[in-house]
C-alpha cells in the first residue's frame, strides 16, 4: 500500500490504555499511528487498582512525572478480609521475595486514561475521538477501517497494521467468531463510589486494596484518594437471577453480611449511580493473523479479582506493538515476534485465569489467608498478584506446590479450615 492521505502505519482501534500503549510504543518507533476512539474522554471506566509491575511501563513511557502530578493514591499492598473480620491477610508488594516492584496506583479511570490518551498524542500519535470503526477488513495488502462520527459522513482509513485494542466490544473479534466465554465463570458486578469513609492515617496503609471474601461473592474497596472510595461487588450472575433481587438490593444484602463493611458505610454518601457490568471471562481463539493484532481486553478478559486488566492490557500493547513495528520494518505479515507475542499473551492470561479460578474456592482462600512461610511459597503468589510475569522457574515451581496444597487442602486440612459465611 502506498502512503497516501488517510494512509497510516498503524492504526489502533479503541484509545484505552491498550490503544494509548501501543500508540506510544509505535511513535517511539518512529511509526504514524491513528488512533480512534468511539468516546471523547474523559469518560467513566471501570478497572481503577493497578499493579506494581505496571510501573516499569510508565517510566519507561516518562508517564511518571504526570502521575505523580495528577495525585493518585498510591497503593502498597493488598489486604484479604473475612466478612466478619475475623481475619484478614495483608500483602505488602515491597516485601515479597520475587518482587522488585513496590507500589502501584489506584486511578480514577477517567482522568487516567485521558492523561494516556493526551500523552500519546503529545508523543506523535494522530488521535480521533468520537470516531466508532463500524467495519474493517484485512489483507495481505494491509487494513481498511471505516468509521461513523456522531452522524457525520462515514471516513476510511487504511494501514500496513490494525490494532484491535477495542476492550470488552471485542470488535474484530466478535466479528471474526473467535471468542470463547470461560462457561463456569460468568459473574456480575455491582458498583459505585462513595464519600466520607475514614482511611487509615498510615500513608502506606491507607491506599491499599481490601478485598472482602465472602462465601458466595467478594467487595473490592479501592481508597481513590482520601475522600472517594470505589466499592463493587462480584457475584455469580446465574444466582443472582435466582435470587430475583435486583442488583442494589444484593448489594447491600451482602454489606449487611460483612460487619466491617457495613460499618465504613454507615457514614458515606454515594456519588454517581450504582453501576453494573456483566463481566464474562472470556478470551479470543486467536490474537494474531496476517497484520491484525489484538491486545488487552481485546485479546481476553479476565475476572477483575487480581486487577490484572489495566497492567496486561499495557503489557500486550507493548509486546505487540514492538512485533508490529518491526514487523513494518521488514515488509511482512506475520512475523515470528508476533507468534511469539501470540504464544505469551495466552501464557500471561492462563496464569491468571489459574489463580482466578482457585479464589473461587474454599481450600485456595484458606491457604491464602493462612499462608505458611515455608519454601517462600506466599512470595511466589504475591509475585502473581503484583504482576511478576518474568519471575521464571524460582516462581512457577513453588506456584505447582501451591496450587498442589490446595488440592490437598479441599481433602485434608494443611491449614485451619474457615468458616466463611
Ligand atoms: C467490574 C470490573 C472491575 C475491574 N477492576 C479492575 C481493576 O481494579 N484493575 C484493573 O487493572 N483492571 C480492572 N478491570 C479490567 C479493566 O477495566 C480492563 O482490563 C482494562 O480497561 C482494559 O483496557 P483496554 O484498553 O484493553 O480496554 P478499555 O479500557 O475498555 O478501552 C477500550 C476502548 O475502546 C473503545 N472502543 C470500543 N469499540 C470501539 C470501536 N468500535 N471504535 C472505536 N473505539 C472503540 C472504547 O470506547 C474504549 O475506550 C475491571 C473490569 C471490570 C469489568
Amino acid at each position: 500500500m502506498k502512503a497516501e492521505p488517510g494512509h497510516y502505519d498503524a492504526i489502533i482501534i479503541g484509545g484505552g490504555p491498550a490503544g494509548s500503549t501501543a500508540a506510544m510504543y509505535l511513535s517511539r518507533a518512529g511509526k504514524r499511528a491513528l488512533v480512534l476512539e468511539r468516546e471523547t474522554f474523559p469518560r467513566f471506566h471501570i478497572g481503577e487498582s493497578l499493579l506494581p509491575y505496571n510501573v516499569p511501563i510508565f517510566e519507561e513511557l516518562g508517564l511518571m512525572p504526570a502521575l505523580r502530578e495528577a495525585g493518585f493514591m498510591e497503593k502498597y499492598g493488598a489486604q484479604f478480609v473475612l466478612p466478619d473480620g475475623s481475619l484478614r491477610t495483608e500483602i505488602e508488594f515491597g516485601r515479597g521475595r520475587f518482587t522488585d516492584q513496590p507500589m502501584s496506583y489506584q486511578v480514577e479511570r477517567s482522568k487516567f486514561d485521558d492523561l494516556l490518551l493526551r500523552h500519546a498524542a503529545r508523543g506523535g500519535a494522530t488521535v480521533r475521538e468520537g470516531m466508532e470503526v463500524k467495519d474493517f477488513t484485512v489483507d495481505p495488502a494491509g487494513g481498511v477501517v471505516v468509521t461513523a462520527q456522531n452522524g457525520g459522513a462515514p471516513e476510511r482509513f487504511t494501514a500496513e497494521f490494525l490494532i484491535d485494542a477495542s476492550g470488552t466490544a471485542n470488535f474484530t473479534g466478535n466479528r471474526e467468531g473467535l471468542k470463547e466465554i470461560y462457561e463456569e465463570h460468568r459473574k456480575f458486578a455491582i458498583y459505585g463510589h462513595y464519600t466520607g469513609i475514614p482511611l487509615p492515617d498510615e500513608a502506606r496503609k491507607c491506599g491499599d486494596i481490601l478485598i472482602y471474601r465472602l462465601k458466595d461473592a467478594w467487595f473490592w474497596f479501592i481508597p481513590l484518594s482520601r475522600e472517594k472510595v470505589s466499592l463493587g461487588l462480584v457475584v455469580d450472575r446465574a444466582a443472582l437471577r435466582e435470587s430475583a433481587l435486583t442488583p442494589e438490593e444484593r448489594f447491600d444484602a451482602a454489606v449487611q453480611r460483612c460487619p466491617e463493611l457495613r460499618e465504613r458505610l454507615a457514614v458515606a454518601q454515594r456519588v454517581g449511580p450504582v453501576r453494573t457490568i456483566a463481566d464474562f471471562s472470556y478470551r479470543n481463539r486467536r490474537f494474531v493473523s496476517p497484520r491484525l493484532v489484538r491486545v488487552g481486553d481485546a485479546a481476553g478478559f479476565l475476572d477483575p479479582i487480581f486487577s490484572s486488566g489495566v497492567y496486561l492490557a499495557m503489557l500486550t500493547a507493548r509486546e505487540a506493538a514492538q512485533a508490529v513495528s518491526e514487523a513494518i520494518d521488514t515488509g511482512r505479515t506475520l512475523t515470528p515476534a508476533m507468534r511469539r507475542y501470540e504464544r505469551r499473551t495466552r501464557s500471561h492470561l492462563g496464569a491468571y485465569f489459574e489463580m482466578i479460578r482457585h479464589f473461587y474456592t474454599q481450600p485456595f482462600i484458606e491457604l491464602l489467608m493462612q499462608p505458611q512461610a515455608k519454601w517462600h511459597l506466599p512470595d511466589a503468589v504475591v509475585a502473581i498478584l503484583a504482576g511478576q510475569m518474568e519471575g521464571g522457574w524460582a516462581v512457577r515451581w513453588r506456584l505447582r506446590v501451591f496450587f498442589w496444597l490446595v488440592r490437598l487442602q479441599a481433602c485434608f486440612p494443611v491449614v485451619k479450615r474457615l468458616r466463611i459465611e
